[in-house]
């Protein structure tokens, strides 16, 4: 992921604002202008919507052999999370035993750092899961 693209997404990463459909109230993160379902109906009738942050485990993977970048943190659980607003978000699982991670655990959203780059000192931001504990 380019570093523009990345700055430009931040608000809505930091804040889990997505699209609500004005027409059929899908909900859409990360945001759409267009709902894909209801098309030109949709134009203009996107409006902004603030996920709640909590949702459940739908799949997951336990990553190993990790991407250069990630070296050293291996290794780590990457889930698909089904948002309870209805989208789907996929993040690292944190804060948690990997044994303990299952289909139909109940996660939040919780912000914590991704990745460090070295030569450009910045430091990138996301949002990672978390066991809800109910
Ligand atoms: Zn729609």
């Amino acid at each position: 992921m380019g570093v523009p693209r990345y700055w430009r997404e931040i608000p809505s990463r930091y804040n889990l604002i997505g699209k609500k459909c004005g027409v059929c109230g899908k909900i859409y993160f990360p945001p759409r202008s267009i709902c894909p379902t209801c098309r030109r109906k949709s134009a203009g009738k996107m409006e902004d919507y603030k996920l709640d942050g909590k949702g459940t485990v739908e799949s997951f993977t336990i990553i190993r052999v990790p991407p250069p970048e990630f070296e050293g943190k291996s290794p780590y659980a990457i889930a698909l999370i089904k948002m309870d607003e209805g989208c789907y978000l996929t993040g690292q699982i944190v804060d948690c035993n990997l044994d303990d991670i299952h289909i139909g655990m109940r996660v939040e959203a919780c912000f914590r750092r991704i990745q460090e780059d070295g030569k450009r000192g910045a430091i990138y931001y996301g949002y990672k899961f978390r066991s809800l504990k109910s």
